[in-house]
């Protein structure tokens, strides 16, 4: 097995594509359309900084122009190439098929270690890179809209909607450019927390299905189940907080850069993640045991393994000794294609990518609606929507009174059923309801035919259908 060449990101994802194509029947050449990525542009812009000139390098690959504007985030990591941005690009339109989010795929990546610069000097360099994407409308509210990855936030995509809003003074929808915004820059409410929450729902939904649990040789749900987390970034972190705070899951081990924590008690995810921002690193944290080699925590006995920083953590070197039995990938290709087939073959269940993460463009589709929209979701309906119920408490309330002690309700139902629904809400309900459906998609396909065994592979069929029906109405 060891001899076996790991194939790159890029090639991992083709691969996994070629599994699922070879089980379709698509019209000739439309399976090579669909897989090639139409374009990648590389730029290198100079920036002054402490005296002199630095060239910084950065790409915005698009995957699929299917649909318009493509989607997809913006990396800020050392390790940023070209492969991994086309991968990533790739997935996009696979990940917006699958939840019809109605874009393409797409991806950008800018080589640098964010850790390394302060705060103005990266509004710097991201400013110049915004401008180099902006004027080749690689960054455009109806062409190609980034939004947050690895190593950026809020705080990038607030100073990259300024920068197109400068070069664009009178597109009334150039909020819409960039989603992952802060609320008062156009941004939305729950974004931020939109991935992990997305993760909390996939295997909220994966745990209403007995037979898949079955599948997976657990029974149950997710209270009490032991999970191990690799990244306590923006989806580790609210995947790992929501799951131990509401469904009552336990946090044995969190992996982070400089080793990992592992407490078979529980560790306090807050806690852990108040520690990271004071320090920099889990090392020293008190309450767990720490490991300096991180990644052989993946290796531990657990329920679910969540990674959730970058790819390629399961490889030919480590898969055969991955204990959990579900594995729920938080990040972008964490499973090589080959451990792919040695998890496979020991009937590790995986909830694919392209589902689990897809939380963040479901929100981000949401903002991008909003800001062409121009108008905050629920402004319209939620005093009407309490005044309606507050009907219904009056007419039970007058009801009551007749009917003396025999019912009556208790504040707390009076409290939740009179509250309308304000952004948060319903950004979540339509989160909730979007996991559910495309899982729905998948599991249909999964138990259906019997050449599909994975999760992966029906992820695949289902997003490949709906890219395939779409160029097939362009008239390809
Ligand atoms: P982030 O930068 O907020 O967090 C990444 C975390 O991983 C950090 O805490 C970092 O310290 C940690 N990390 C880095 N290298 C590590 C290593 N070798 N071992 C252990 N931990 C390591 O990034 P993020 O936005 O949370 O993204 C994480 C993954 O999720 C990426 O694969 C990204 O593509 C994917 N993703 C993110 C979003 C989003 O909305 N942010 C959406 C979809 C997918």
């Amino acid at each position: 097995m060891a001899d076996k060449p790991e194939p790159s990101f890029r090639e991992s994802v083709d691969l996994m594509f070629n599994r699922a194509v070879a089980l379709m029947d698509l019209p000739p050449g439309l399976e090579e359309k669909i897989r090639v990525c139409n374009a990648t542009y590389t730029v290198r812009f100079g920036v002054r900084l402490r005296g002199h000139i630095q060239t910084f390098t950065g790409y915005r690959s698009v995957h699929s122009e299917h649909m318009e504007p493509v989607k997809g985030g913006i990396r800020f990591a050392s390790s940023v190439h070209q492969d991994e941005v086309e991968a990533l690009a790739a997935l996009m339109t696979y990940k917006c098929a699958l939840v019809e989010a109605p874009f393409g795929g797409s991806k950008g990546g800018l080589r640098i270690d964010p850790r390394q610069y302060d705060e103005h000097e990266l509004e710097l360099i991201t400013r110049r890179f915004a401008y180099e994407l902006a004027k080749r409308d690689l960054i455009h509210p109806s062409q190609n809209v980034p939004a947050p990855d690895m190593g950026t936030g809020e705080r990038e995509m607030a100073w990259i909607a300024d920068q197109y809003a400068r070069m664009n003074t009178t597109d009334i929808n150039a909020r819409a450019c960039v989603t992952g915004k802060p609320l008062n820059a156009g941004g939305i409410a729950g974004r931020v927390e939109a991935t992990g929450r997305g993760v909390q729902y996939a295997l909220q939904e994966f745990f209403r299905h007995p037979e898949d649990i079955a599948k997976a040789g657990m029974d149950g749900s997710l209270d009490g189940k032991r999970v191990i987390v690799q990244g306590l970034g923006n989806v580790g972190y609210h995947a790992a907080k929501f799951l131990s705070e509401e469904d009552g899951s336990v946090i044995t081990g969190i992996i982070e850069r400089d080793g990992a924590l592992f407490n078979p008690k529980g560790l306090d995810v807050e806690a852990v993640h108040n520690w990271i921002v004071k320090h920099g690193g889990v090392t020293g944290f008190p309450d767990a045991s720490h490991m300096a080699e991180g990644a052989a925590v993946l290796e531990e006995e657990c329920d679910i393994l969540i990674p959730a920083a970058l790819e390629a953590v399961i490889n030919l070197s480590n898969a055969a000794r991955i204990k959990a039995p579900l594995i729920i990938e938080a990040a972008n290709g964490p499973i090589t294609a080959g451990a792919d087939d040695v998890l496979r073959e020991k009937g590790t269940v995986i909830i694919p990518d392209m589902y689990a993460n897809a939380g963040g463009v479901t929100v981000s589709y949401f903002e991008w609606v909003k800001n062409l929209s121009h108008i905050r979701f629920g402004r319209m309906q939620r005093r009407q929507e309490e005044s309606r119920h507050q009907l219904v408490i009056d007419e039970l309330e007058r009801l009551d009174r007749h009917m003396g002690d025999a019912w009556s309700m208790t504040p707390e139902f009076k409290g939740k059923y009179l509250r309308g629904a304000g952004e948060l809400e319903l950004v979540r309900s339509g989160l909730d309801d979007t996991m559910r459906i495309a899982y729905q998609s998948m599991r249909e396909v999964w138990h259906e035919r019997d050449d599909v065994d994975d999760l992966r592979t029906a992820a695949y069929l289902v997003s490949i259908g709906k890219v395939a029906a779409s160029y097939r109405a362009k008239g390809l």
